[in-house]
């Protein structure tokens, strides 16, 4: 049932999760009187900063909040001096998705008009896709499970993928009906598989599952692609994909290839969602090498906060939501095709809360 306002949990993270937290929380604020609904947004310390202040990446608290919030808004998350115990950064996004069970990582991309893309084929400015990556298992059920055996000359390190018949059925659901939502608003309707099958038993067995579930879909085209071609075609011909589906690392490396394709990091939102909670937060990690100088990008985060607004619009059949939605995506849209404002990641000079500013303008 629609409703007149919604709980969001904050986690704006560290480096410029802060920073494009703020300008997307002026966006989220300026939309509310225009579509009627109030947003209560709680704001949580969680993150490498606050490992290393406290020894707790994610506090238990924390995760009791987003799991009673509708929604989680999430910046970035990690710093590279902040080490674990076993030596690797420490990932909080990671926890949370794994403990909420968000098990599809949803990755949309486009070129957007007036800014320029790395591609200089006219079909660049085509690109439309919708990458879907397993978040809760694959190579990365192995993170902190992790062997050595063996010592000195004959140590070998093990990490073990698991694909699972139910969890690779969920996400590949999940992924045909994102692409027959999107056959209804205009796309093309296909489905693209993407695995190793003809390397890995596990891969095979990924690929059956997928034909499987297909079958319960005939309006989808579906087709399948190993990686290492899809990398090369991605680059090549982007243009033609609509929707594609993945395991958890190869997922993770092609949703960073594909925000390359539309000219950055900064323009790529995401969405991590299950059947009870989802969390949306930008592509992008905390860039270091440009925190606390006000020039980060906002845009990824900013289109996140328009995907959330989707996903709670469809779960509480909420009209005004939806709206919010669309008005946040126009609102950008006409920001860069005016060219009001031009990301420095894009070679321009509009900082983090100028291009903020131009969104507002234009809600
Ligand atoms: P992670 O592993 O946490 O995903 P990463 O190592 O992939 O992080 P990012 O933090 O995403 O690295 O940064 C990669 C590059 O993209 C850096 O040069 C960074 O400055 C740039 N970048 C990332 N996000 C933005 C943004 N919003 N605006 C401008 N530049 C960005």
């Amino acid at each position: 049932m629609p409703r007149s306002s919604y709980s969001i949990a904050v986690l704006p993270g560290d480096g410029i999760g802060h920073e494009v937290m703020a300008a997307a929380l002026e966006v989220l604020c300026a939309l509310e009187s225009r579509i009627g609904r109030r947003f209560v947004t709680s704001p949580h310390a969680a993150g490498a900063q606050h490992y290393a202040d406290t020894g707790v990446a994610l506090p238990e608290p924390v995760l009791e909040a987003c799991r009673r919030a509708d929604a989680i808004l999430f910046g970035a998350m990690g710093l590279p001096h902040v080490r674990d115990a076993q030596g690797t950064e420490v990932i909080p996004q990671l926890d949370i998705r794994f403990a909420l069970d968000l098990y599809a990582g949803v990755r949309p991309i486009k070129t957007w008009p007036g800014l320029p893309t790395p591609l200089s084929d006219p079909r660049a400015a085509q690109i439309d896709m919708v990458l879907v990556r397993e978040n809760t298992e694959g190579l990365f059920y192995a993170r902190g499970r992790g062997v050595i055996e063996g010592e000195g000359e004959n140590a070998a390190a093990f990490d073990t993928m698991r694909i699972s018949r139910k969890g690779t059925a969920r996400v590949v659901d999940f992924a045909l009906r994102l692409t027959e939502q999107r056959r209804a608003r205009g796309r093309p309707g296909r489905l693209t598989n993407v695995d190793k099958a003809n390397v890995f038993r596990s891969m095979a067995f990924w690929r059956e599952v997928f034909v499987e579930r297909a079958t319960h879909f005939p309006q989808i085209t579906t087709e399948h692609a190993y990686v290492d071609a899809m990398a090369l075609n991605l680059v090549l011909k982007p243009w033609t994909y609509d929707v594609l589906v993945t395991e958890n690392m190869f997922g993770d490396i092609l949703s960073d290839l594909i925000a390359s394709l539309v000219g950055s990091m900064g323009m790529a939102p995401s969405g991590d969602i299950g059947d009870h909670h989802g969390l949306f937060q930008p592509a992008h990690g905390t860039a270091p090498d440009i925190a606390g100088r006000g020039i980060a990008n906002p845009t990824a985060m900013i289109l996140s906060v328009a995907m959330m607004l989707e996903w709670l619009g469809e779960r509480h059949a909420d009209a005004a939501l939806l709206d919010g939605a669309s008005i946040i995506e126009s609102a950008v849209h006409r920001a860069f095709l005016e060219q009001s404002v031009r990301p420095y990641d894009f070679g321009g000079q509009s900082g983090t809360q100028a291009i903020a500013e131009a969104v507002v303008a234009r809600l």
